[in-house]
């Protein structure tokens, strides 16, 4: 067996949570993504723990704890300022909608949980000691950089449809291969994803693009049509082809709905219909929005000093990325100079306002809106300094 000797910190903090469990009779293990991503060396985020202790017995246990999904056997404890879940071993039967599990059984051991995890590098368990429990060849998978499905593939992608989109998340986030069953269950079945909500589709898609190797992934979302079944992308296999061969990897994800949206050429008037289809918020809709405007802007001409002030910068730099990995030629570098050199960033940091140049003698009306843009406006290309003295001088040459 396995054993782990130097757990890093995340882990012996953690301890003491299992030590507990284990003390009041009960089984405890680390399971899941922790134990992948420690036996990998990958950073660690979060701390899943298994454990045939009821929820109820759980929470009797720890002075705080939050009932995250008690339905699901699920309790989140507090423990010395960090939150680990804690999870029943449990069984799912049913999966009668292809999508959530009909009802969870609790079971008493840690194998009938392992069994229902999705792939066996994530099927792995490790206990106090530091020993890995490895039910199904997790660790030779590891070794093999190869994500395979726990059991016959296509039964478990019958049960949650959403696993054949986790499959290809993995793939771009590990850099691993889809193991040839796994692959075949996935193009025979990819239009059980349909049955998905598009909310958990578009949270795995994303990891996916913005994965360190979301080309390669990209290449098999493709090849197995689970680009078929999910929003505004059925038929345009040929304009998503493009993605694999681009530069560079997108790693915001900014950079990969606005590269998506240009690939798919969606009209401007398209975009916000594309973002609300895939059920992106308002905020990410309208940032993409200013990004693909600005980037077909920036393809066509160089933008004068007001468009780069009107994009802003965070706009720019986003699209700076997305040219970069499209490989657009563009002079990023002088675009932000000259962003960097604009007197002013935000209408905020004009030193005058509607007010000054109502005591100044203008006639509060539309001529006073006209006017506070062209001062902003000649601010901006420096024709005019940001000062009271240079507006004053200003009105009263007009
Ligand atoms: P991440 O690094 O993204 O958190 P993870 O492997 O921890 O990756 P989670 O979605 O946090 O993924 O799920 C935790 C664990 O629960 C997984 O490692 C896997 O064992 C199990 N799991 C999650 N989703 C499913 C699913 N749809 N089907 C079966 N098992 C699943
Ligand atoms: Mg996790």
């Amino acid at each position: 067996m396995m054993k782990i000797n130097n757990l890093p910190p995340v882990f012996t903090a953690a301890l003491p949570v299992l030590i507990k469990l284990e003390a009041a009779g009960y089984e405890a293990y680390f399971v899941g993504g922790s134990v992948r991503d420690l036996l990998l060396n990958r950073h660690i985020h979060d701390i899943d723990i298994a454990t045939s202790a009821y929820p109820e017995e759980v929470k009797e246990l720890f002075t705080r704890s939050i009932d995250t999904g008690i339905k699901h056997g699920t309790v989140t404890v507090l423990y010395e300022n960090e939150s680990y879940e804690i999870t029943t071993f449990r069984t799912e039967s049913g999966y009668q909608d292809y999508r959530r599990p009909d009802h969870v059984t609790f079971v008493q051991n840690l194998s009938e949980d392992l069994k229902r995890r999705d792939f066996t590098i994530n099927a792995l368990a490790m206990n106090t000691q530091g020993e890995i429990i490895d039910l199904f060849d997790g660790l030779a998978d590891l070794k093999k950089h190869v994500i395979k499905a726990v059991g016959d593939p296509e039964k478990r992608f019958n049960e949650d449809a959403l696993r054949m989109m986790r499959a290809v998340r993995f793939m771009s986030q590990l850099q691993f291969k889809l193991e040839t069953q796994t692959e075949q269950a996935v193009k025979a079945h990819h239009e059980l994803l349909q049955k998905i909500s598009v909310e958990r589709i578009r949270d795995e898609f994303v990891k996916m693009g913005i994965g360190p190797h979301s080309r390669q992934a990209f290449q098999v979302f493709l090849d197995t049509q689970l680009s078929e079944d999910v929003p505004d992308f059925a038929g345009k296999s040929d304009l998503l082809a493009i993605y694999p061969s681009l530069k560079f990897n997108p790693n915001m994800e900014t950079s990969l709905w606005a590269i998506i949206i240009i690939l798919l050429k969606i009209q401007d008037s398209q975009i916000t219909k594309f973002m609300r289809d895939w059920k992106n918020s308002n905020a990410m809709t309208a940032e993409v929005e200013r990004v693909v405007a600005l980037f077909d802007l920036i393809s066509e001409r160089t933008p004068t000093d007001f468009e780069l002030f009107e994009a802003g910068k965070e706009t720019l730099l986003n699209t700076i990325d997305v040219a970069h990995i499209l490989g657009q030629p563009i002079n990023s570098e002088a675009l932000v100079d000259r962003y960097v050199a604009l007197p002013i960033k935000s209408s905020s940091e004009l030193v005058i306002d509607g007010r000054f140049l109502i005591n100044a003698g203008v006639v509060p009306g539309p001529r006073l809106g006209k006017l506070l843009t062209d001062i902003k406006k000649k601010v901006i290309t420096g024709e005019l300094a940001n000062t009271k003295d240079a507006v004053t001088a200003y009105l009263n040459e007009k």
